[in-house]
Protein backbone atom coordinates (compact mmCIF):
# COMPACT_ATOMS: atom_id res chain seq x y z
CA UNK A 1 0.00 0.00 0.00
CA UNK A 2 2.86 2.42 0.38
CA UNK A 3 4.17 4.50 2.75
CA UNK A 4 2.12 7.15 4.97
CA UNK A 5 5.14 8.42 6.93
CA UNK A 6 8.15 10.04 5.92
CA UNK A 7 9.74 11.51 9.48
CA UNK A 8 13.12 12.91 7.84
CA UNK A 9 13.53 15.31 5.58
CA UNK A 10 16.37 17.82 5.25
CA UNK A 11 15.60 21.24 3.18
CA UNK A 12 18.01 23.64 0.94
CA UNK A 13 18.25 25.87 4.41
CA UNK A 14 21.05 23.98 5.50
CA UNK A 15 22.23 24.02 2.28
CA UNK A 16 23.67 20.06 2.61
CA UNK A 17 20.46 19.11 0.87
CA UNK A 18 19.93 20.78 -2.64
CA UNK A 19 17.77 23.61 -3.90
CA UNK A 20 14.80 21.15 -4.91
CA UNK A 21 14.28 20.80 -1.49
CA UNK A 22 12.20 24.04 -0.86
CA UNK A 23 9.62 23.52 1.86
CA UNK A 24 6.26 23.88 -1.25
CA UNK A 25 8.24 21.13 -3.02
CA UNK A 26 8.60 19.20 -0.38
CA UNK A 27 4.92 19.06 0.29
CA UNK A 28 3.84 18.77 -3.32
CA UNK A 29 5.85 15.60 -3.49
CA UNK A 30 5.03 14.21 -0.59
CA UNK A 31 0.54 14.79 -1.23
CA UNK A 32 1.59 13.45 -4.37
CA UNK A 33 3.14 10.34 -2.94
CA UNK A 34 0.20 9.41 -1.28
CA UNK A 35 1.53 10.37 2.14
CA UNK A 36 -0.36 11.77 5.27
CA UNK A 37 2.34 12.83 7.83
CA UNK A 38 5.55 13.98 7.16
CA UNK A 39 8.22 16.06 9.54
CA UNK A 40 10.74 18.55 8.17
CA UNK A 41 13.90 17.25 10.30
CA UNK A 42 16.78 19.51 8.92
CA UNK A 43 20.64 18.98 10.59
CA UNK A 44 21.53 21.45 13.70
CA UNK A 45 25.08 21.09 14.05
CA UNK A 46 25.15 23.70 16.41
CA UNK A 47 23.12 26.97 17.57
CA UNK A 48 24.62 28.77 15.56
CA UNK A 49 21.82 27.27 12.92
CA UNK A 50 18.85 28.00 14.79
CA UNK A 51 18.13 31.23 12.55
CA UNK A 52 17.97 28.65 9.40
CA UNK A 53 15.35 26.64 10.94
CA UNK A 54 13.23 29.61 11.72
CA UNK A 55 13.04 30.23 8.18
CA UNK A 56 11.45 26.88 7.99
CA UNK A 57 8.96 27.13 10.37
CA UNK A 58 7.83 30.26 8.64
CA UNK A 59 7.12 28.31 5.62
CA UNK A 60 5.54 25.84 7.16
CA UNK A 61 3.10 28.61 8.44
CA UNK A 62 2.83 29.68 4.97
CA UNK A 63 2.61 26.20 3.84
CA UNK A 64 -1.65 25.17 1.86
CA UNK A 65 -1.04 21.47 2.47
CA UNK A 66 -3.33 18.10 3.17
CA UNK A 67 -0.53 16.68 4.74
CA UNK A 68 -0.16 16.87 8.90
CA UNK A 69 3.47 18.63 8.73
CA UNK A 70 5.52 17.98 11.98
CA UNK A 71 8.16 20.69 12.65
CA UNK A 72 11.18 18.60 13.73
CA UNK A 73 15.52 18.70 13.79
CA UNK A 74 18.33 16.36 13.16
CA UNK A 75 20.90 16.38 15.85
CA UNK A 76 24.33 14.68 15.19
CA UNK A 77 26.28 13.29 18.33
CA UNK A 78 28.92 16.06 19.37
CA UNK A 79 31.24 14.04 21.59
CA UNK A 80 31.73 10.43 20.91
CA UNK A 81 33.35 9.63 25.00
CA UNK A 82 29.70 10.99 25.96
CA UNK A 83 27.49 10.68 23.40
CA UNK A 84 26.42 14.26 23.76
CA UNK A 85 24.22 15.54 20.87
CA UNK A 86 24.18 18.82 19.30
CA UNK A 87 20.80 20.46 21.01
CA UNK A 88 19.97 21.98 24.38
CA UNK A 89 16.65 22.03 25.89
CA UNK A 90 16.80 25.55 24.98
CA UNK A 91 17.87 25.18 21.59
CA UNK A 92 14.12 22.96 21.38
CA UNK A 93 12.44 25.80 23.15
CA UNK A 94 13.42 28.84 20.92
CA UNK A 95 12.81 27.33 17.29
CA UNK A 96 9.47 25.03 19.09
CA UNK A 97 10.75 21.86 17.53
CA UNK A 98 7.97 19.35 17.58
CA UNK A 99 10.72 16.12 17.27
CA UNK A 100 14.27 15.76 17.71
CA UNK A 101 15.52 12.59 15.50
CA UNK A 102 19.31 12.01 15.87
CA UNK A 103 22.46 9.55 15.41
CA UNK A 104 26.17 8.94 14.99
CA UNK A 105 27.70 10.11 11.80
CA UNK A 106 31.30 8.94 11.77
CA UNK A 107 33.05 5.85 12.89
CA UNK A 108 35.56 7.99 14.80
CA UNK A 109 38.44 6.33 13.49
CA UNK A 110 41.05 6.54 10.87
CA UNK A 111 42.06 2.69 10.68
CA UNK A 112 39.68 -0.11 10.44
CA UNK A 113 39.76 -1.54 13.83
CA UNK A 114 36.47 -3.49 13.55
CA UNK A 115 35.57 -4.97 17.04
CA UNK A 116 36.22 -1.32 18.58
CA UNK A 117 34.49 0.47 16.01
CA UNK A 118 31.32 -1.55 16.69
CA UNK A 119 31.27 -1.24 20.03
CA UNK A 120 31.59 2.36 19.80
CA UNK A 121 28.89 2.42 17.28
CA UNK A 122 26.35 -0.09 19.59
CA UNK A 123 27.55 2.61 22.86
CA UNK A 124 26.63 6.06 21.36
CA UNK A 125 23.11 4.85 20.16
CA UNK A 126 22.18 3.57 23.31
CA UNK A 127 23.51 7.03 24.43
CA UNK A 128 21.64 8.51 22.17
CA UNK A 129 18.01 6.07 22.60
CA UNK A 130 18.54 7.35 26.43
CA UNK A 131 19.09 11.43 25.94
CA UNK A 132 15.40 12.17 27.08
CA UNK A 133 15.68 15.21 23.98
CA UNK A 134 15.94 12.47 21.14
CA UNK A 135 12.43 10.95 20.03
CA UNK A 136 14.30 8.92 17.26
CA UNK A 137 17.41 7.15 16.68
CA UNK A 138 18.33 7.87 13.23
CA UNK A 139 20.14 5.35 10.60
CA UNK A 140 21.98 3.00 12.19
CA UNK A 141 25.03 1.68 11.18
CA UNK A 142 25.24 4.31 8.26
CA UNK A 143 28.69 5.93 7.45
CA UNK A 144 29.77 8.23 5.40
CA UNK A 145 30.82 7.54 1.99
CA UNK A 146 34.15 8.62 2.76
CA UNK A 147 34.88 6.08 5.62
CA UNK A 148 32.47 3.30 3.43
CA UNK A 149 35.09 3.76 0.17
CA UNK A 150 38.07 1.95 -1.02
CA UNK A 151 40.73 3.06 1.55
CA UNK A 152 38.19 4.04 4.23
CA UNK A 153 38.21 2.97 7.91
CA UNK A 154 34.71 1.13 7.25
CA UNK A 155 35.36 -0.47 3.65
CA UNK A 156 34.69 -3.81 5.19
CA UNK A 157 31.32 -3.31 6.41
CA UNK A 158 29.42 -5.19 3.58
CA UNK A 159 27.34 -7.39 5.89
CA UNK A 160 26.03 -7.30 9.62
CA UNK A 161 27.77 -10.39 10.45
CA UNK A 162 30.53 -8.91 13.21
CA UNK A 163 27.75 -7.54 15.03
CA UNK A 164 27.41 -9.48 18.23
CA UNK A 165 23.82 -11.39 18.15
CA UNK A 166 22.40 -9.82 20.65
CA UNK A 167 23.30 -6.26 19.61
CA UNK A 168 19.56 -5.43 18.01
CA UNK A 169 17.43 -6.98 20.76
CA UNK A 170 20.10 -5.00 23.43
CA UNK A 171 18.80 -1.60 21.53
CA UNK A 172 15.53 -2.28 21.00
CA UNK A 173 14.95 -3.54 24.77
CA UNK A 174 17.01 0.17 25.13
CA UNK A 175 14.71 2.21 23.12
CA UNK A 176 11.80 0.55 24.49
CA UNK A 177 12.49 1.77 27.80
CA UNK A 178 13.28 5.34 26.75
CA UNK A 179 10.61 5.45 24.44
CA UNK A 180 12.53 6.38 21.66
CA UNK A 181 12.12 5.17 17.83
CA UNK A 182 14.59 3.68 15.90
CA UNK A 183 14.66 4.31 12.17
CA UNK A 184 14.32 2.51 8.69
CA UNK A 185 16.18 5.39 6.49
CA UNK A 186 15.81 4.67 2.64
CA UNK A 187 18.47 7.30 1.17
CA UNK A 188 21.27 6.47 4.16
CA UNK A 189 20.44 2.78 3.39
CA UNK A 190 18.35 1.06 0.85
CA UNK A 191 18.83 3.37 -1.92
CA UNK A 192 22.77 3.88 -0.96
CA UNK A 193 25.29 2.16 -3.34
CA UNK A 194 27.61 2.18 -0.77
CA UNK A 195 25.70 -0.94 0.64
CA UNK A 196 24.87 -4.55 -1.04
CA UNK A 197 22.03 -6.02 -1.54
CA UNK A 198 22.88 -8.42 1.09
CA UNK A 199 24.15 -6.15 3.54
CA UNK A 200 20.36 -4.41 2.68
CA UNK A 201 18.60 -7.68 3.55
CA UNK A 202 20.38 -8.93 6.58
CA UNK A 203 19.67 -4.86 7.53
CA UNK A 204 15.70 -5.55 6.96
CA UNK A 205 16.03 -8.49 9.23
CA UNK A 206 17.94 -6.64 11.83
CA UNK A 207 15.53 -3.84 11.88
CA UNK A 208 12.82 -6.79 12.15
CA UNK A 209 14.63 -8.23 15.22
CA UNK A 210 14.52 -4.67 17.00
CA UNK A 211 10.59 -4.05 16.42
CA UNK A 212 10.10 -7.63 17.62
CA UNK A 213 11.52 -6.28 21.13
CA UNK A 214 8.24 -3.92 20.93
CA UNK A 215 10.68 -0.93 19.79
CA UNK A 216 8.25 1.54 17.18
CA UNK A 217 10.14 2.26 13.84
CA UNK A 218 10.17 5.51 11.97
CA UNK A 219 9.97 5.54 8.60
CA UNK A 220 12.11 7.81 7.04
CA UNK A 221 13.84 9.04 3.47
CA UNK A 222 16.60 10.81 4.55
CA UNK A 223 15.90 13.12 1.32
CA UNK A 224 18.44 15.78 -0.22
CA UNK A 225 16.83 15.97 -3.32
CA UNK A 226 13.75 15.64 -4.53
CA UNK A 227 14.04 12.24 -6.03
CA UNK A 228 14.77 10.73 -2.96
CA UNK A 229 11.16 11.34 -1.51
CA UNK A 230 9.75 8.03 -2.91
CA UNK A 231 12.59 5.82 -1.40
CA UNK A 232 9.81 5.38 1.87
CA UNK A 233 7.16 3.27 -0.70
CA UNK A 234 10.35 1.06 -0.87
CA UNK A 235 11.19 1.03 2.98
CA UNK A 236 7.46 0.39 3.65
CA UNK A 237 7.86 -2.43 1.69
CA UNK A 238 10.95 -4.00 2.95
CA UNK A 239 9.35 -3.67 6.53
CA UNK A 240 5.73 -5.00 5.58
CA UNK A 241 7.32 -8.16 4.36
CA UNK A 242 8.80 -8.71 7.53
CA UNK A 243 5.82 -8.39 9.31
CA UNK A 244 6.69 -4.53 10.81
CA UNK A 245 4.02 -2.65 9.81
CA UNK A 246 0.72 -0.57 11.49
CA UNK A 247 1.06 -0.04 14.96
CA UNK A 248 4.46 -1.20 15.27
CA UNK A 249 5.61 1.74 13.18
CA UNK A 250 5.91 5.12 15.01
CA UNK A 251 4.28 8.44 14.76
CA UNK A 252 5.28 11.49 16.78
CA UNK A 253 2.82 11.55 20.00
CA UNK A 254 1.14 14.81 19.02
CA UNK A 255 -0.18 13.40 16.03
ZN1 LIG B 1 21.95 11.75 9.56
ZN1 LIG C 1 19.39 13.33 7.63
Amino acid sequence: MGSLYDFHIHTHYLRCANETMTVPAIARRCEALGLQTIAITDHLNGPEYLDHHLLIKDDLAALDTSLEVVFGVEVNVTDPATGAVSISPADIERAGFEIVIGGVHSCYYDRPDRRAIIELQQRLMLQVIANPLVDVLVHPWWFPGREMAPGGPMEWFQDLSELPDDYPRELGEAAVAHNTAIEANGSAIWTNAHYSQAFKDEYADYLAAIADTGARISIASDAHDIGHLPSVHLVEEVLAQRGVSGDRLWRPRAM
